[in-house]
């Protein structure tokens, strides 16, 4: 029965790629030009950040870029799908800001690739927050329709309201330290006791300087939690 809905689902609405409309043969999956044309992150990476680094420098045999061998790494260990170049940017804008909430099915299931070397141990998957002001404006928190297939996927819960953000002016391209600035405070954990003991993933549709997820990790081990590891679709480059 299931099967002849989808058949008929996909006479009436043939599956498309949603980045540029030409026939695929699951929905929401990406054509093969589109696909090639992300820059995928999928060869040596550094074992704490994910960042691409492709050296034999090992540290007590693990695998380091040297932000995170100095000690500054921000989470446990971080991944991303692919690097913020112009290609996922013209994915992103419209996820973001355009109501393209369908691209949330290409993008968690990088997403979920990207976690494939590492064995995951997350008691629960939390989107990063959205100020209520910002989630009223958009009307969907773009974090929260990336983690909903990942939570699944682990076979974990996902916790979307036991820590608030308030609402703070766009950080636009201000720099590293004016974000950092910027985010400091801005996270209330309003439920600690789901936080107590919990080994939480935080999911998020693109990592920049990294100052949001330092923070909201802060306030969380602050709150107890156990461990905190992150995943986003795609991170800025940077160099290591
Ligand atoms: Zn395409
Ligand atoms: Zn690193």
């Amino acid at each position: 029965m299931v099967k002849f809905i989808d058949s008929l689902l996909n006479f009436i609405y043939p599956p498309a790629c949603p980045l540029c409309g030409t026939p695929v043969s699951i929905h929401g999956e990406l054509c093969a030009d589109c696909w090639t044309s992300f820059e995928w992150i999928s060869g040596a990476k550094c074992a704490r950040c994910g960042y691409p680094f492709s050296s034999d420098w090992e540290i007590n045999g693990v695998h380091l870029c040297p932000t995170c061998a100095s000690g500054n790494g921000e989470l446990d260990w971080i991944r991303s799908a692919c690097v913020y170049d112009d290609v996922s940017r013209s994915a992103m804008l419209p996820f973001k800001h355009g109501g393209r909430i369908g691209y949330a099915r290409f993008m968690s299931r990088a997403m979920i690739w990207s976690l494939r070397d590492i064995d995951v141990d997350a008691d629960v998957v939390m989107p990063v927050p959205l100020a209520r002001r910002r989630l009223f404006h958009r009307g969907y928190n773009q974090a929260a329709l990336l983690a909903r297939p990942i939570a699944n996927a682990l076979g974990v819960p996902m916790d979307y309201d036991s820590v608030r953000r308030k609402y703070r002016p766009d950080m636009g391209h201000k720099n590293a330290r004016e974000r950092a600035l910027n985010i400091h405070g801005v996270f209330d954990v309003v439920h600690p006791e789901r936080i107590r003991g919990k080994k939480i993933l935080l999911v998020d549709d693109v990592m920049t300087t990294g100052a949001t997820f330092s923070e909201l990790r802060r306030t969380l081990i602050r709150a107890g939690a156990a461990a905190v590891y992150g995943v986003t679709f795609c991170r800025i480059a940077r160099t290591v």
